[in-house]
């Protein structure tokens, strides 16, 4: 197997790369609170860490990940579901309980970074660009989805954009909650600290602790807001099986490409 990693690679070796399958992966997340219990790099170790695993399949080089990630402000309709009174103002996962700020870039800027370092890379001769995405914030999922667009368009080359968080994983997804726990607990142990969290008799309210499942923003909360698809059920093991799964589901998208 060769290089994987876009900055360990020769001009010679991304010469052989360009001529050969011309796929290249553009890991991209935020730099977000995940809960007290978590790394604020969550999104981003799981779209590179699912890159590089990926890659190793399918070929390909991996482009270093950028932490880097927007959100706008939420509306009063989902800020209700949270458990708010729905007059807040809140961008993002960025709670009045929460003990530290996230680092949003404005929508206009993140777009312009990723417009010219996918320019850059097609330029550069890649045929084939997978951008995968660990922050599922609505903005940053349509900016990508319309740069993706525009790359076909400006460049002819053929590009999809990946959430590496899949529905088949079998686990309830959320924002911090089980499935991004274990990913985070099997990819970096170091980087979860459950004792961060309360007890098991106390249950998670979303507005507290920051954590959210999809259910949530979805359809809608449960009885008392809490988190349904609780961190604290995170184990390695099953941060093992859900990332076999995603990196499966990864091959498979990225054949059809
Ligand atoms: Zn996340």
């Amino acid at each position: 197997m060769g290089k994987i990693r876009f900055e360990l690679l020769t001009p010679g070796e991304l010469k052989q790369e360009l001529e050969g399958n011309g796929l290249v992966f553009l890991p991209v997340g935020s730099m977000e609170w995940h809960g007290p219990h978590m790394g604020m790099g969550m999104d981003t170790c799981n779209a590179y860490e699912t890159s590089l695993e990926t890659a190793k399949i399918t070929g390909g080089v991996v482009f270093p990940p950028f932490f880097t990630g927007t959100e706008t402000p939420r509306s009063p309709e989902t800020l209700k579901k949270l458990g708010f009174s729905g007059e807040e103002e809140i961008t993002g996962m960025d709670f009045p309980a929460n003990s530290l700020k996230s680092m949003y870039w404005p929508p206009k800027l993140f777009e312009e970074l990723m417009r010219c370092q996918i320019g850059m890379l097609c330029a550069m001769g890649f045929r084939r660009l997978v951008i995968m995405n660990g922050h599922g914030a609505d903005e940053q999922v349509a900016i990508l989805d319309r740069l993706a667009q525009e790359a076909k368009q400006r460049y002819g080359v053929k590009a999809a954009v990946i959430l590496p968080l899949f529905e088949e994983c079998g686990y309830g997804i959320g924002h911090a909650g089980l499935v991004e726990t274990a990913i985070m607990s099997y990819l970096h142990p170091e980087a979860v600290e459950l004792s961060e969290l309360p007890g098991r008799e106390v249950k998670l309210r979303n507005v507290d602790y920051g954590i959210v499942d999809n259910e949530t923003f979805g359809k809608g909360p449960n009885e008392d807001f809490t988190v349904r698809y609780d961190p604290r059920d995170a184990t390695e093991e099953i941060g093992k099986e859900i990332m076999e799964t995603t990196i499966a589901k990864c091959v498979e998208l990225i054949e059809k490409l």
